[in-house]
């Protein structure tokens, strides 16, 4: 996924790529050079990748939700999220409710894909991963947040 941005030396505008990756969690990275100044940028992080070039990449790119269905109950998500991270079951059990409220999770597509993929080794098989646009509202519990809260 690439984007229009200013070179940190020159201010030339240039297209910078950035590419997400999941092992045990999300990763990123992103480099590029200035045709222009020479100056050069590698990034390699943890994690999900951050705002502001997060939310102007879901704008380009679009966004996109897993919605859990009604045959899901608590314990599925519960096992879920563990997966996901060491969190304690109390806290799994409020990620839980609040994964509910909000009505999925929702990120680029390969966040979505990688969520399914971790959804379904807990055998969860009940869930539709749909446009951000088709939740309620046209929102979800954003995956960046999601990620915060867990504690990663
Ligand atoms: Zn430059």
């Amino acid at each position: 996924m690439d984007i229009e941005q200013s070179c940190g030396s020159c201010a030339t505008s240039m297209k910078v790529n950035y590419s997400l990756r999941f092992s045990k969690g999300p990763s990123w990275s992103s480099s590029y050079r200035c045709h222009q100044c020479g100056n050069a940028i590698e990034v390699d992080a943890d994690g999900p990748l951050g705002n502001p070039v997060r939310a102007k990449l879901l704008e380009k790119y679009g966004c996109v939700a897993l919605i859990f269905g009604g045959s899901v109950s608590d314990m599925n998500l519960v096992k879920f999220i563990k997966s996901l991270a060491a969190t304690d079951i109390k806290k799994a059990f409020s990620l839980a409710r609040k994964i509910r409220e909000q009505g999925g999770i929702c990120g680029f597509s390969c966040e979505i894909s990688w969520l399914k993929l971790c959804a379904e080794n807990n055998g969860i098989v009940d869930f539709q991963v749909v446009d951000l646009i088709q939740c309620v509202d046209g929102k979800a519990y954003a995956f960046l947040d999601f990620f915060d809260d867990l504690g990663n």
